[in-house]
């Protein structure tokens, strides 16, 4: 869904201020920071004041600095645009991305990648034998996604595709390979693989059985 077709389920909180810029979570980094990143956020923040912001440790402006000095031991001042540049460069991608995830808003694939972590693990130490309340959780959990879930065309994705596939959430196992199958439908849509999900305890319980995550 795009963010023209953009219609925010009932009572989620997307409620937008009618601005057509994107929010962090709901753009990868780059293509945030193309359509004007930390700028566009400074302009729908600009009642924060300087002081209402969280001060950094001197651990992470290190962290900053380090990024950096790496890339180019030579210029110790860099300006913003350099610093653009460097994220662009294939080889500092990745270790950038690791700082940023560290101290900085996450983008909509490290929101994604960590939401997924979560609901799978839910889902994979979720009771055998779940009680009543055990699965009423387990609904609301999941039925509340697309208002709360802070990726707006990714909410209203699925608000659609919850009801025709509700969540089940009789036992682990179940709720474990609907858990799997939700994400292997978000897969196609993006043009990832599927999952094989009878292997879904092994990723997200047990580890691999060849001892790779021993
Ligand atoms: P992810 O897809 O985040 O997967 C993380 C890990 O999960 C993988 O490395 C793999 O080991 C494992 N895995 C992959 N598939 C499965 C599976 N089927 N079952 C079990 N484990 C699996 N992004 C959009 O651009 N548009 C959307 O509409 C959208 N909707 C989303 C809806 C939800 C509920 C969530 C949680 C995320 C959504 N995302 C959406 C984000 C997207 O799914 C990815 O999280 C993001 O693109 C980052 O992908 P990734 O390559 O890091 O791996």
């Amino acid at each position: 869904m795009t963010e023209q077709e953009s219609t925010h389920p009932e009572g989620s909180i997307f409620k937008t201020d009618g601005s057509s810029k994107p929010c962090r979570a709901c753009a990868d980094f780059k293509t945030w920071m193309k359509l004007g990143g930390p700028t566009s956020s400074k302009t729908n923040n600009s009642k924060q004041s300087q002081e209402e912001k969280p001060k950094e440790t001197n651990n992470t402006k290190d962290n900053i600095v380090n990024i950096d000095s790496k890339a180019d031991t030579s210029s110790k001042e860099k300006t913003s645009e350099t610093k653009r540049e460097n994220i662009e460069s294939p080889v500092l991608d990745l270790a950038v991305r690791d700082q940023k995830a560290a101290i900085c808003p996450p983008d909509s694939l490290e929101l994604g990648s960590a939401t997924w972590t979560f609901l799978h693990s839910v889902a994979a130490y979720y009771p055998d034998n779940p009680t009543d309340q055990h699965k009423q959780d387990a609904l609301n959990l999941i039925n509340s996604l697309p208002r709360l879930y802070p990726c707006a065309p990714c909410a209203e994705d699925l608000a659609v595709d919850l009801p025709n596939h509700p969540p089940q959430v009789e036992n682990s196992k179940q709720f474990s390979e609907w858990m799997c199958r939700l994400h292997n439908r978000v897969n196609v849509k993006l043009g990832k693989p599927e999952f094989d999900c009878s292997k879904v305890f092994l990723r997200w319980r047990y580890g691999w059985e060849d001892g790779s995550c021993d």
